[in-house]
Parts: C-alpha cells; structure tokens; sequence
C-alpha cells in the first residue's frame, strides 16, 4: 500500500498524537519510505538534544530578546557580526527544512517545560565510605586483618 509522505503526522507520531487507526499504516509507510525514516530520526534526535540542554522554556520571547539585543548592538557598532546562532534557531532551521509548523516546534517546547518542571526529591548524598560501611559492616576490621 502506497501512502503519501505526511511529515506532520510522523511529528505527531513521535509525540504519541495520532489516531490510533493511522498508526500501522504510518509505520507500514516509514518501512517503506526512507525519508520520513530520516524525519523521525532527526526529530526524535532534536527532541532528545532540546531536553538535554534545558532550554528556556519561552524560546520566543529569547528570540525576542535576542534580537533586540542584536539590532541595539547593531545600532552602537556598525561594523557586521557574525549572526550568533541560538540552539533554538538551529532545530526550527532543522523543522522548517521538512515543513514542519512552528505550532509542533511549540509543543515540542512545551513537552520540554513539562519535563524540567517536575520536582524530583533530592536525596542526600551519601559517602562512598558510608555506603561501603552500610553494604560490609565488618569492612574495616576485614581490611585491618586481611594481610
Ligand atoms: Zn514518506
């Protein structure tokens, strides 16, 4: 079964969003279709690159920021720089090449802020000697004696 290329719905894939009826014909397809293999890959690989970087999670108004303080530096020094390149701008620069809406960059951001706001309690940690005495209480005296 032949099925058009559907890059939105590979991201919606990845993000669990589809119905479920589309599910096996889309990953019939992906067998099929070595681009949106590749898509796949590269979005799952952005999203994995987004979390590890613990991205602000307002990249617009970064953006935003970014800009202005380009455009004020711009002002106070003519002379060109070289356009600083924001981790954001690399993966929208990466989406927008497959056509994918910044509406799925948006909820990729915000999968992101829902994985930096969960508040894991943290454990004290304890000394590698502790730990050691814990699991081997007679470690020490062992030691002492083990010549
Ligand atoms: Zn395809």
């Amino acid at each position: 079964m032949q099925q058009s290329c559907d890059f939105e719905l590979v991201s919606a894939f990845l993000d669990g969003e589809i119905d479920h009826s589309l599910v096996r014909p889309l990953t019939e397809h992906l067998r099929e279709c070595e681009a949106c293999r590749q898509l796949l890959v590269h979005l799952a690989q952005a999203q994995e690159a987004v979390m590890n970087a613990f991205l602000i999670p307002d990249p617009e108004s970064l953006t935003a920021s970014v800009m202005a303080a380009i455009e004020a530096d711009e002002a106070e020094n003519p002379p060109p720089k070289p356009t600083p390149v924001t981790f954001q701008e690399i993966i929208r620069t990466r989406l927008v090449r497959y056509g994918v809406p910044a509406a799925i960059l948006a909820s990729l951001m915000a999968g992101i802020a829902h994985y930096t706001t969960v508040d894991e309690p943290v454990e004290k940690p304890i000394s590698l000697k502790q730990a050691r005495d814990a699991a081997l209480p007679d470690w020490n005296g062992a030691a002492a004696n083990g010549h």
